[in-house]
């Protein structure tokens, strides 16, 4: 498959989508590299980490690895400084790469890192989880947390290419493979009414992880993405629409604790309930709400929302970041494949919120 280029303010840089392209690496790397960073954890660097390295051995550059601890807990200042200490220690200079081989929570913390190591070094993300190859690594947002909130410090910042490889989706947990596919069907319902019909039909294999069905839909994601992210780089705009379903899923994932559903589960629901408020707000049409939840289902994600209180909904809808002057503007679907950004009527929020909402 032809590489997707992704253009920004920066220059382009290509996304690769291949089975075994972890083999192929060295063709990403470039050439006057000084040295390569690898930054993983410890159940990926497990997994992949001497394939990589493998890899990387003809090209005849000195290799190091970063290996910081598992999970979102993890992606914290103190986390980044422990990656200076050693980058520092080992003085690496401005040629340097960083390979940042992971998920989101790698790729966001890594690439953060690239950002700020000497006012910036290059970085290469190796997106491991299918959410981090349709969406995180895509698109230049770095981040770490703050203990006052998700991703409160970071930077725009693009890697110089992207590398997915499909294969290692095998390993990963089948939980998180239905929380990734709740981000590839978003793309179709926000974007791309025929690539949503598209998934409807071959979901079974994209649950199976059939390499035919992954690598297309991958590679339709992140086209996808990349024409948002070329036209709204900073997020001042378009790059909104992305957020389908993040407003209650987010209040999902504050409400019950963050980790007790995944992003991608918590999405999934949200994905069901924007298309409800749709329904109520735009004329969404019922066989289409209709859709989204049977699609919701069949990648296996949760379609009945967690009983939070009526109250702590709309307060916890309000502490999402995508709040302006303390209206909260929905991404709502006139129909598939195509979204808005708008304020709802509170009382249609309500009655989304009984009709979405289980015991
Ligand atoms: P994650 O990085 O925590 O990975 C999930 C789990 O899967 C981890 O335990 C990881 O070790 C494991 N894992 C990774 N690859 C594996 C593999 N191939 N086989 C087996 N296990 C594997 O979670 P995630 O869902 O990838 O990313 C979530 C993070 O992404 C959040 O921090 C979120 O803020 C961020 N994010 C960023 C953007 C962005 O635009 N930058 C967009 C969406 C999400
Ligand atoms: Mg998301």
């Amino acid at each position: 498959m032809a590489p997707v280029n992704v253009a920004t303010s920066a220059g382009q840089y290509p996304i690769h989508i291949e089975p075994g392209r972890l083999q192929r690496i060295a063709q990403s790397v470039p050439g006057n590299a000084t040295r390569l960073v690898i930054i993983s954890n410890p159940v990926v660097d497990g997994l992949y980490g001497a394939v990589l390295r493998q890899a990387l051995a003809p090209l005849g550059k000195p290799v190091m690895t970063i290996i910081v601890p598992d999970g979102e807990s993890f992606k914290s200042l103190d986390t980044l400084n422990t990656i200076y200490d050693r980058m520092l220690a080992e003085k690496l200079d401005r040629r340097a790469v960083i390979l940042a081989l992971g998920g989101g929570v790698i790729g966001d913390m890594a690439g953060f890192a690239a950002a700020t190591y000497m006012r910036g070094i290059r970085y290469m993300q190796i997106p491991t989880t299918l959410l981090a190859q349709v969406d995180s690594s895509v698109g230049g947002k770095t981040a770490v947390n703050h203990p006052l909130g998700k991703n409160m410090i970071g930077a725009f910042y693009q890697p110089v290419s992207v590398d997915i490889d499909i294969d290692v989706l095998r390993t990963l947990p089948a939980r998180e493979v239905s929380a990734g596919l709740a981000e590839v069907i978003k793309y179709g319902l926000i974007l791309d009414a025929a690539f949503f019909e598209w998934c409807e039909r071959n979901v079974a294999q994209l649950v199976a992880l059939d390499a035919d069905a992954l690598a297309y839909a991958i590679g339709r994601c992140c086209e996808l993405k990349a024409q948002v992210v070329s036209e709204d780089e900073k997020e001042t705009g378009l790059r909104a629409i992305l957020n389908l379903g993040h407003t209650f899923g987010h209040a999902i994932e504050a409400g019950l604790g963050f980790g007790t559903w995944l992003h991608g589960e918590a999405v999934a629901c949200g994905l069901v309930q924007a298309a409800v408020l749709s329904g109520k707000v735009l004329d969404l049409p019922a066989e289409d709400i209709e859709r989204v939840r049977q699609l919701v289902r069949a990648i296996g994600c949760p379609d009945v929302a967690p009983d939070l209180g009526q109250d702590s909904w709309l307060d916890l809808m309000q502490g999402d970041k995508k709040t302006e002057g303390g209206e909260i503007r929905y991404v709502l679907l006139p129909g598939i494949g195509q979204a808005v950004v708008q304020a709802a009527p509170l009382d249609k929020v309500q009655e989304t919120l009984e009709e979405t909402v289980g015991n």
